[in-house]
């Protein structure tokens, strides 16, 4: 039988805006010694800006509004900032393909149009020297097989987040890892600003799902790891942790189905939160 006063934890939770599904979570959660996250929209805001555009032939102007044709019916935070820079609104529909991890394949006047990264590049068979950002990540796009030039987009730090690391560690988590889709080069360098332990870049869903399976295997016998999303794109990853954590996940359905947890807000700091709660229900436990 379930101790009455796990029901008074999970309550707490939900009154601060935690959804925990079940009380065998909360005790997990006692156990978490490794948290990796997502970085889009989890450890940063997920709301970008372009701060580059840089074509090869085309106006600036073209090329984002070539872009924002591919990315208007993409969910993507990045997709997002182009097609608003584009003023496209959303009617504008396009039978475009996401390629999660990478980016988006579209058709224009017959011709397969891609818009991603650098792996999207050179995976579709464009192998012109690609340009490098210098603080953003690059949305590369190529019509018909030839590069049309890139646009910057970059991201910001959530403000709880440096924070909300301070205060796991406080928690007896010990190390806290960084799974993300995004390059090298900006993985690194938010992974630095921020005082994460570990930075893991240019992982695919499958990839992330690969690296938590290292993670785990790192622990000992009663210690969990968590990861922590925003959703898009991650429910394997949240789907493969002891305890998924879901953030701000009032957008993804798919996210809440696999998740353990569920933030209603995407406060880094409900993650410490939701552990302190786990720890305090523990002690009245036994
Ligand atoms: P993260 O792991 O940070 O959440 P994602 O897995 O969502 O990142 O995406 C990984 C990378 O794939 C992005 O950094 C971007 O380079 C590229 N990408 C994904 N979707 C899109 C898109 N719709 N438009 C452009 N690039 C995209
Ligand atoms: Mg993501």
């Amino acid at each position: 039988s379930v101790p009455l006063s796990y029901f008074g934890g999970i309550g707490a939770a939900s009154r601060s805006g935690v959804l925990i599904k079940g009380s065998n979570y909360l005790e997990a959660l006692n156990q978490v010694k490794t948290v990796a996250f997502d970085k889009t929209g989890t450890l940063t805001r997920g709301e970008f800006a372009v701060v580059n555009v840089a074509p090869v032939r085309l106006s600036k102007p073209a090329l984002i509004k070539l872009a924002a044709t591919a990315e208007v019916a993409s969910p993507h935070p990045i997709a997002k900032s182009i097609v608003a820079m584009a003023g496209l609104s959303t009617d504008n529909q396009s039978a475009a393909e996401e390629l999660v991890g990478l980016g988006v394949k579209a058709t224009q006047d017959g011709q397969p149009l891609y818009v991603g990264n650098a792996k999207l590049m050179r995976q579709v068979g464009v192998m012109t020297d690609l340009p490098e950002g210098t603080t953003g990540t690059m949305v590369y796009v190529a019509l018909a097989g030839q590069y049309q030039g890139a646009i910057e987009v970059a991201d910001a730090i959530k403000e709880n987040t440096v924070p909300a690391l301070r205060a796991l560690k406080q928690d007896g988590v010990k190390h806290t890892v960084m799974l993300t889709g995004d390059n090298r080069q900006v993985g690194q360098a938010v992974g630095q600003q921020i005082g994460i332990d570990a930075v893991k870049t240019e992982l695919l869903p499958q990839d992330k799902v690969a690296e938590m399976g290292a993670l785990k295997a790192q622990l000992g016998s009663k210690e969990k790891l968590a990861f922590v999303g925003d959703g898009l794109n991650d429910t394997p990853v949240l789907a493969s942790a002891d305890v998924g954590i879901a953030m701000g996940a009032l957008g993804s359905d798919a996210a809440i189905e696999s998740a353990d947890v569920v933030l209603m807000n995407d406060d880094p700091l409900a993650i410490p939160r939701t552990i302190a709660i786990a720890k305090r229900t523990k002690q009245i436990v036994w």
